[in-house]
């Protein structure tokens, strides 16, 4: 792809979600930071475009979620530079590393996003049975990646049937995927404290057998753990 330096500001790059900024290297066509690009090291362009979609906003974040997530990755970078160069010889105080790591800070969100990236195929899920939920960490935050009736280790138990027969699911989401779900028998919103940046959406179950996790694709992370 071709690579240029712009000599204007652009969109956040759709890899990492930094802003690009004026002399940056980048994917002009794309709006990919170039380095970006190397890390994910994806040569496929169908799996690149996934990958793209895993990452991209959803909604836009707030500016407190936007620090949070700067700030988580930053602790993360400098901690793992400070001690891997601590192991070869190379000690230098944590502030230094920190204003490293913010250097380094778009090349190791899309080198971590690439690390946890997975394709998953959707699997159906039986309403009639036991529901389990795998989580993933990602960037600080705990989301739902995997649904299924039959758990695997650190799966937890989000559904039991007790006779009556689910009507809606609630999916609560942030900008990026969904974390966290209720089940519910009536179309009532679930009475939970609001919070920034969290949005509520309803899903409609119909029957009792259903691909559920094709119904929370639409915005939910396709990451799993390796
Ligand atoms: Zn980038």
């Amino acid at each position: 792809m071709p690579r240029e330096t712009p000599t204007y500001a652009l969109l956040p790059c759709a890899l990492c979600q930094f802003e690009t900024a004026s002399g940056d290297d980048i994917v002009i066509s794309s709006c990919f930071h170039s380095a970006c690009l190397d890390m994910v090291d994806l040569e496929d362009e169908l799996y690149l475009l996934r990958f793209v979609e895993a990452m991209r906003y959803k909604r836009q974040p707030n500016l407190l979620q936007k620090e949070m997530r700067r700030h988580h990755l930053i602790t993360c970078l400098s901690a793992g530079l400070l001690e891997s160069f601590a192991q070869q010889g190379t000690h230098l105080p944590l502030e230094l590393w920190n204003k490293i790591a913010e250097h380094l800070l778009p090349h190791y969100a899309s080198a971590n996003a690439r690390s946890l990236w997975r394709r998953i195929k959707p699997e159906p899920v039986r309403m009639t049975e036991d529901i389990w939920c795998k989580y993933v960490d990602f960037e600080g935050i705990r989301y739902i990646t995997k649904l299924s009736n039959s758990p695997s280790d650190g799966w937890e138990l989000i559904y039991r049937p007790s006779g009556e027969s689910i009507k809606y699911i609630f999916t609560a989401e942030n900008h990026l995927g969904v974390i966290s779900l209720l089940f519910s028998t009536s179309s009532n919103e679930p009475q939970v404290d609001e919070a920034p940046g969290i949005w509520w959406r309803t899903v409609h179950v119909k029957g009792e057998d259903l691909a559920l996790r094709e119904r929370i694709d639409a915005c939910s992370l396709l990451f799993t753990c390796p």
